[in-house]
């Protein structure tokens, strides 16, 4: 399952995401990274992500896990060179989230996160994290907007092309501010396992607050499971969504959700939800 944080935390970044939205007169998608960028007077670095990292010492096997960083007194923002454009924008956002966050600012200023705590660190990122997704997403705005369509994948991937965000953040976003009971399940392919048979492994997943189903992360499902042949099919015949329904635990018994399987060439995704929330 996806890392979250307290209730209390997440609504004060919540507050800053606002505010900082309201302060720039931002309230039309898509986000405008550059603008935001220069609101916080940064700039992006001229040297590599993977060149500052190692000039402070960092181990090269850490080097790999991260994306971009802030240095705050250089009012600079260095971002991993091969990093996908959906994920340059996430980084760069991520910065300026911890150049706003007041808490972070003041941190930062005298002392790198790299050499924080692993428990500041990992509450830091967290928090950089979901501040970017109310900025990228404009806070209450796109969830209303995907609201007012039938539920499924179909209108997020639409949203998501008019917000310029990915669509696997899209769906993430969708799923964790939603009322309804609902889940994201992220799968990783069998080319991504190294297996030689069609088996999809769960690398992750993100239930809405009211979502009762609990799903083992690492799980294995071969090609008789009903994702594995949307999968299969996704993949060797196209098409955008294979819709099915999908059998899950809920307390001592089962219960049937509507689920919508959506390959975008790299990860399986399954929207999972209830048709009658009267039952979650
Ligand atoms: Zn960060």
């Amino acid at each position: 399952m996806a890392q979250s944080f307290s209730a209390e935390a997440r609504g004060a970044i919540r507050k800053e995401a606002e505010a900082f939205l309201a302060r720039h007169k931002i309230c039309q998608p898509p986000f405008p990274v550059d603008h935001a960028l220069e609101a916080e007077q940064l700039r992006l670095a001229e040297t590599s992500l993977e060149e500052a990292l190692r000039r402070m010492g960092v181990d090269e096997r850490e080097i790999g896990g991260i994306d971009a960083m802030l240095d705050v007194r250089g009012r600079s923002v260095a971002l991993r060179e091969d990093l996908h454009r959906h994920g340059k924008k996430w980084g760069c956002v991520h910065e300026v989230a911890h150049s706003v966050i007041p808490w972070h600012k003041d941190l930062l200023y005298y002392c790198p996160i790299l050499l924080l705590p692993p428990r500041v660190q990992k509450q830091m990122e967290l928090e950089a994290d979901a501040f970017t997704s109310d900025c990228l997403f404009l806070g209450s705005r796109f969830l209303e907007k995907a609201k007012s369509h039938p539920f499924g994948v179909r209108p997020v991937i639409k949203l998501a092309d008019e917000y310029q965000t990915s669509i696997h953040s899209a769906l993430r976003r969708y799923v964790e501010e939603n009322p309804d009971p609902c889940c994201l399940l992220v799968w990783r392919t069998p080319e991504d396992n190294g297996a030689d048979e069609p088996v999809l492994s769960l690398h992750y997943y993100v239930p809405s607050t009211s979502f009762p189903g609990r799903f083992l992360v690492g799980q294995l499902i071969d090609k008789n499971h009903v994702i594995t042949k949307a999968y299969l099919k996704l993949r060797d015949k196209g098409g955008l969504v294979v819709e099915h329904e999908l059998g899950i635990e809920k307390g001592r018994g089962r219960t049937v959700c509507s689920a919508e399987t959506f390959f975008n060439g790299y990860a399986v995704f399954t929207l999972v939800w209830h048709s009658n929330p009267a039952l979650g």
